[in-house]
Order: structure tokens, then C-alpha cells, then sequence
């Protein structure tokens, strides 16, 4: 089936109860075992290992990525960390894109030293320097595509058939693009990564991550053990906002991505900016890659440096009407971003440089506002 089918109705959940036609939601921490004290045929126990709503939330997912299982956390950073703890042992290295989302650098800076895992960055865009920055100890590579904030694009096949030669497992963060635009695994990448709370939630009010592996991935078992033990768990009632925000992700995504795609055109070339990060513009670095592993569109996102540096970047967003200035991304409405002021400890952007995450609004209504604030 398609995946606007399968958003509508892989994560519904069969009502016994009253044949509801939405999910009902089960708020219940604990599930009652039959007379013999054993657990009951759909083998609900307590909510930290499973729950009815997390469960179709995870089928969703998975079916979403293209099969496998999808495992739901509560945020997209507890899912990195799990595929972290899963993965890594010490002496471990870690290989990540040289344009990784900030909490990902600020957790292997800061919190996994101490437990003698080291990390390098690369850019995964270029294969030989990719292939020149592994070393004998790495044992993943993290690759985000596109990347945060140069929407760069990596070539998830040759990432995947140089890690494999090596014995390397990958992971990629495909929050920015979204299974509507790039299902990771049919590259051959081992682990999905999302943060949910961006376009699989789609509304700015739900944070959640979620691992997707193929079912015959020897990592899913401990995975598994590891969400329940971990404990970084979404709520039932966090589940079902998700699961009710899938079904409307395609229509979204697409809509987002053709608005984005008309927006970024728009702007090259305008004499206020100095270059459009959109990875559907001809001239962008990895236009070939992109159009060769991107389906459907170039995605939501888009960066841009303005001419006049930090000051000018900041004026441009406060005069701004319609798009709301803004972390995060992914949601219905437009967001602009200060993205050096975001980084924190771990700065890497220009200071002139702004990032959008384009929402459902009339493209022309979002061209209009960006326009009288450069004018
Ligand atoms: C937001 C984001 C994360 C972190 O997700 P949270 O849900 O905020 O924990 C990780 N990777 C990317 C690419 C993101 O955009």
C-alpha cells in the first residue's frame, strides 16, 4: 500500500470495547493477568514495557520506514541515546556527519567520555574523507541527510556499502527528511533515527523519538531491552497525538516541501541574501546526490545567510509577520531560526545565517512576509 494509506491506517487499534472508529486511548499503567497469573494473549503487562497506544504507534512508524519495527521514546534525543547505549561499548568510536544536530555533538562531548567512548566528525558528503576518518575502533557511523543547518546531503548507498566492507553498523537521523522523501534502510543504512516531535508530530505539541531496524537486525532485542529498562518511555496519550498527527504526515510533508521548494527559488538571487541553503536548487553542493536519493521532493527545510552578518540576520526575523521566530521545525506553521544562538556550547553555523522550516501556509502568504522583511 501506499504511504498515505498506510499513515491512515497501520497504527489503528482494533475496539473491542465499541467498535470506535479512533483509537481509544489507554491510559492504564498496569494490565491485568488472567486467573493463572499468566500474562494475558495480547501480552500487555505495564506501560514502561508496552501499551496498546505505543504499540500502534510503533506499527505506524514501521510501516511508514518500509517494514522492520520501530521502537517510540519520548524524544528524539532518548532514541540517539539508545541506539548510543546499545551500540557503543568503551573503547568505541563514533563517526558523525561534520553538520550533526547540536544535542548529538553536546552528548558525546560532554557526557560520554567518561565512559572512554571517543567521537570524530567528517563530512560524510565526500566518501574519502569519510573513508579517511574511520578508524580500526570505530564501531558507528551516524549520518544525517539532509544536515542541520547546510542541508547537506550524504549518499546513504555508498555510506552503507563502505561501513559494511568494514563491519561498521550505521545509523541515520532522518528527521529532516521524512520517510515520504527517504526510507534510510532501502540504502542499506542499519538504524532509523527520528525525533517525532518534528514532522511525524507535526503540530509543535508532542515531543518523541523513535528506532526503526529490520526485524532480523541482532541489535533489536537489546533495543528493546533497553527502551523498557531505560525507561525513556512516550505517555499513552503522547502516543495517540502521534498517531493521530501520522495520518495527516503525508499531505503535510508534501504541501511543506512544495511551498519550500518555491520559497528557496524566490530568494536566489535577492539582494539582501547571500546564498539559499535548499538542497532542489541546481547549484546547491549535493543537487546530484539529492535528486538521485530524495523521492518526491527536496523536503521543508531551507537556510539562508543574509548580507549585514548577525545584526542584520536578527532584524530580518524580528520584522517577520507570519513566520514565528523559533527553535524546532516540522510543525504547521512557519518557524525562523538564529541558529549560531541555538548552538549553544557547541556553535557551528555563520552568524548570518537563519533557518526555516516552512509549515502549511499559503506560499504566497510566506513569500509576501519574507519579502517585506528584506525589503
Ligand atoms: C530535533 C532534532 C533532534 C532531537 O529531537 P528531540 O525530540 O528534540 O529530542 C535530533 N535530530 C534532529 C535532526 C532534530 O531536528
Amino acid at each position: 500500500m501506499d504511504i498515505r494509506t498506510l499513515a491512515v491506517h497501520a497504527g489503528t487499534i482494533q475496539d473491542e470495547t465499541a467498535g470506535a472508529v479512533t483509537n481509544p486511548i489507554f491510559l492504564s499503567t498496569t494490565f491485568e493477568r488472567s486467573p493463572e497469573g499468566q500474562i494475558r494473549p495480547k501480552g500487555f503487562v505495564y506501560t514502561r514495557d508496552t501499551n496498546p497506544n505505543r504499540q500502534a504507534l510503533e506499527k505506524v512508524i514501521a510501516a511508514m520506514e518500509g517494514g522492520g519495527e520501530a521502537l517510540a521514546f519520548s524524544s528524539g534525543m532518548a532514541a540517539v541515546l539508545t541506539v548510543f547505549q546499545t551500540v557503543l561499548k568503551p573503547g568505541d568510536h563514533v563517526l558523525i556527519s561534520d553538520d550533526c544536530y547540536h544535542g548529538v555533538v553536546h552528548l558525546l562531548t560532554e557526557r560520554y567520555p567518561q565512559w572512554q567512548v571517543s567521537f570524530s566528525s567528517a563530512d560524510m558528503t565526500n566518501i574519502n574523507s569519510l573513508r579517511n576518518a574511520l578508524r580500526p575502533e570505530t564501531k558507528l557511523i551516524m549520518v544525517e541527510t539532509p544536515s542541520n543547518p547546510q542541508l547537506k546531503i550524504t549518499d546513504l548507498a555508498a555510506v552503507a556499502a563502505l561501513a559494511k566492507e568494514r563491519g561498521i553498523t550505521t545509523a541515520c537521523d532522518n528527521t529532516w527528511a521524512t520517510p515520504l522523501i527517504t526510507r534510510p534502510m532501502d540504502f542499506g543504512i542499519d538504524i532509523v533515527i527520528h525525533s517525532t516531535t518534528k514532522y511525524f508530530g507535526g503540530h509543535s505539541d508532542v515531543l518523541g523519538g523513535a528506532v526503526v531496524v529490520r526485524k532480523e537486525n541482532p541489535i533489536l532485542p537489546e533495543l528493546r531491552d533497553f527502551q523498557n529498562v531505560g525507561g525513556a518511555v512516550p505517555s499513552p496519550f503522547d502516543c495517540w497525538l502521534l498517531t493521530r498527527s501520522i495520518a495527516t504526515m503525508p499531505l503535510r510533508v508534501m504541501q511543506q516541501s512544495t511551498s519550500a521548494a518555491i520559497i528557496a527559488q524566490a530568494l536566489v538571487g535577492h539582494k539582501k541574501i547571500e546564498k539559499v541553503f535548499y538542497p532542489g536548487l541546481t547549484d546547491h553542493i549535493n543537487h546530484e546526490v539529492a535528486a538521485r536519493q530524495m523521492k518526491n521532493s527536496f523536503g521543508a527545510m531551507l537556510s539562508v545567510l543574509l548580507h549585514g552578518g548577525q545584526k542584520e540576520a536578527l532584524a530580518f526575523a524580528s520584522r517577520l509577520k507570519i513566520f514565528r521566530h523559533a527553535t524546532s521545525l516540522g510543525g504547521v506553521e512557519s518557524l525562523i531560526e538564529h541558529r549560531l544562538t541555538a548552538e549553544g556550547n557547541h556553535p557551528k553555523s555563520p552568524d548570518n545565517l537563519m533557518r526555516v522550516s516552512i509549515g502549511i501556509e499559503h506560499p504566497d502568504d510566506l513569500l509576501k512576509d519574507l519579502l517585506q522583511a528584506l525589503a
